[in-house]
């Protein structure tokens, strides 16, 4: 007997389907609509196996060989279904917290000067370094469910608070067993190369760290052009990395260089972190709308952290993407499922609703698209099936 499930009851399914999406194309969510609610995902041994009209799916299970009606049901009770979340930035792993860097900004300190005065990471590198893999295991599952209950399935998760060798093997170790015990599905970064003491590294250095990540056959992510125009977005571009991410000063020419790569069918998807724009009570945020207009994709994350962006809740960033960045309900959606799983190399399996895609689905409290980011701040997640399995939220059974 196959392993299924079937949500019934569900009013539209943004199924983005094609996957990423970059300029105008990234306002289509390509969402199906049904006023009466009787739409309808069904999985087979974790994959999707039909989507659409209640009464084509039941026809799909029943050529599989399976009675619609003896299937599992799960009650979408009139609710949107997106793929699970996508967080392609997140600093899950670090000892300690940084609630005294708030004052700090409040009385007009500097993400550089609270460095430079041996705050910022370099404390959270202290505290990390002091951790026993058990006390990060349990650190990283706490936020992980958090991550969950708020819609996320899968998360790109960085090491980089340990900064010595011992402490980044043990937080890749401690990463490996959480991506194996689930539900949320894990692509970790070795990020060793995360700071230096005074500051930031340069576009010279930063290649020769990439160039030997590359030479070793890792994929490449850049913190690139956070605080000044640094030149990443361009270096991201020249040495084809998977995702370039903050950009809140890129230049017009690293637009340029992330636009021609684009064009040129080898992407490196702009990753945003509004979240971390507003946690700093900074005023300048990441260009969003002329990246969209050159044919950047963009994606959003949360970039949890400690210090600059201590939020799990992907939702609240898709809400501060339409209210700071003007990005639309739909290019929200789209940025944080099917270019976001681009921005961490799963675009071919992750990220859509799709006949043979892995079933990793949200239903929503909300019936459509547009008032995901509306409720500021709540979680509207009714349910979360990671890989076909119902991991959180409600459990009612469809009638
Ligand atoms: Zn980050």
């Amino acid at each position: 007997m196959a392993d299924a499930l079937v949500i019934r009851n569900a009013r539209s399914i943004a199924t983005l389907a094609g996957g990423m999406r970059r300029g105008s194309a990234q306002n289509d969510a390509a969402v199906l609509t049904h006023d009466d609610a009787s739409l309808a995902v069904a999985i087979v041994d974790g994959r999707i196996a039909a989507l659409g009209p209640a009464e084509d799916v039941d026809r799909a299970l029943t050529g599989l060989g399976l009675d619609p009606a003896a299937v599992p049901a799960l009650d979408a009770r009139g609710g949107l279904l997106t793929p699970g979340l996508v967080d392609p930035h997140n600093h899950l792993l670090f000892g300690g917290s940084r609630e005294r860097e708030l004052m700090l900004r409040q009385r007009g300190a500097s993400y550089l000067e609270i460095l430079a005065a041996g705050g910022g990471i370099l404390s959270t590198v202290e505290r990390t370094r002091e951790a026993t893999a058990e006390q990060l295991h349990a650190h990283g599952r706490r936020w992980l469910d958090e991550l969950l209950s708020h819609g996320v399935t899968t998360a790109e998760v960085k090491t980089g608070y340990g900064l010595d060798l011992a402490t980044e093997l043990r937080c890749l170790e401690v990463y490996g067993a959480l991506d194996a015990e689930g539900p949320v599905e894990l692509v970790p970064t070795y990020l060793g190369a995360h700071a230096v003491p005074q500051g930031v590294f340069d576009a010279d250095q930063s290649r020769r760290v990439l160039q030997a990540g590359a030479a070793h056959g890792l994929a490449l992510r850049l913190h690139a052009d956070e605080i000044h125009d640094s030149l990443g977005a361009a270096l991201a571009a020249e040495l084809g990395a998977t995702s370039a991410d903050h950009l809140a000063a890129i230049s017009s020419d690293g637009i340029e260089a992330l636009g021609r790569a684009a064009d040129a069918g080898t992407p490196t998807v702009a990753t945003l972190l509004p979240a971390t724009t507003l946690y700093l009570m900074a005023d300048h945020y990441a260009p969003a709308r002329a990246l969209i207009d050159r044919g950047v994709p963009v994606a959003l994350g949360t970039d949890f952290n400690p210090g600059t962006s201590p939020t799990p809740n992907l939702q609240l960033v898709l809400s501060l993407a339409c209210l700071q960045l003007k990005l639309t309900p739909a290019e929200a959606l789209v940025a944080a499922t099917a270019n976001s799983a681009q921005a961490v190399g799963l675009g071919a399996t992750h990220g859509t609703l799709e006949v043979g895609r892995q079933a990793d689905v949200v239903a929503w409290r909300v019936p459509t698209v547009e008032q995901l980011p509306t409720w500021l701040g709540a979680d509207l997640v009714r349910s979360v099936v990671k890989r076909g399995r119902i991991v959180a939220g409600e459990t009612i059974a469809a009638v």
